[in-house]
């Protein structure tokens, strides 16, 4: 009898662990200002391929005179419209109220990480801010950066995959060949985790093994 109650408790136990297995993440996608609509898919594809997540809105948002980064005419450092990732974040979180999941931001604008920069700050790939829920990816850079569409279209994925990695609390990573490794060291970003990351990251966000 003793047994029949464990066994049963454990069928059950399995039934709860397969269904928190199956919980998706779910994920709000916003393009800032003009956005190829093949980059958006390009980030969508690559995202719901690799984490257990769905995309279940996707909104436009224009661009206003405090999501810019005043830096780039004042200064004249950049003869274009920069965005200030900092404010762009903040700004996505106001669609968290709406969906209460993960909003990732996707521009064609060039980006920096805040409202003023100097000149030895870069213009960056993207930046996910975990307390708020919320990243910005700009393809601006990888763009500049890349040899052929091919490359591009890598890279881009590679750079999404690493900001939802950053919203689903996973810090850069030292390891030599890794999805987390910090931005100085794109060249060794790959497009999974290392060993370590595996261990550290909830296995149940991952498609792949
Ligand atoms: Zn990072
Ligand atoms: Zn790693």
């Amino acid at each position: 009898m003793t047994y029949r109650i464990l066994l049963a408790f454990i069928i059950i136990y399995r039934i709860f662990l397969h269904n928190s297995a199956a919980q998706t993440i779910n994920l709000s996608i916003v393009t800032l200002g003009d956005t190829e609509p093949k980059h958006l898919e390009i980030i969508k594809d690559s995202l719901q391929r690799f984490y257990n997540c769905k995309v279940i809105n996707s909104y436009s948002l224009e661009i206003s005179p405090e999501l810019t980064s005043k830096s780039s005419k004042e200064d004249q450092l950049y003869n274009f419209e920069v965005l200030n990732a900092m404010a762009v974040n903040r700004r996505l979180n106001e669609f968290n109220k709406d969906t209460g999941g993960l909003i990732v931001g996707i521009t064609d604008y060039a980006l920096t990480i805040g409202e003023r920069f100097s000149s030895t700050y870069y213009l960056i790939r993207g930046l996910a801010n975990d307390s708020l829920g919320t990243a910005t990816i700009s393809t601006f850079r990888i763009k500049n950066e890349s040899e052929n569409d091919k490359d591009f279209v890598a890279n881009l994925a590679k750079i999404a995959k690493h900001e939802l990695g950053h919203l689903l609390g996973m810090p850069h990573c030292g390891s030599d060949s890794c999805l987390m490794v910090d931005g100085y060291r794109f060249n060794k970003m790959s497009r999974n985790y290392c060993k370590d990351c595996l261990n550290k990251i909830d296995p149940r966000h991952l498609i792949i093994e």
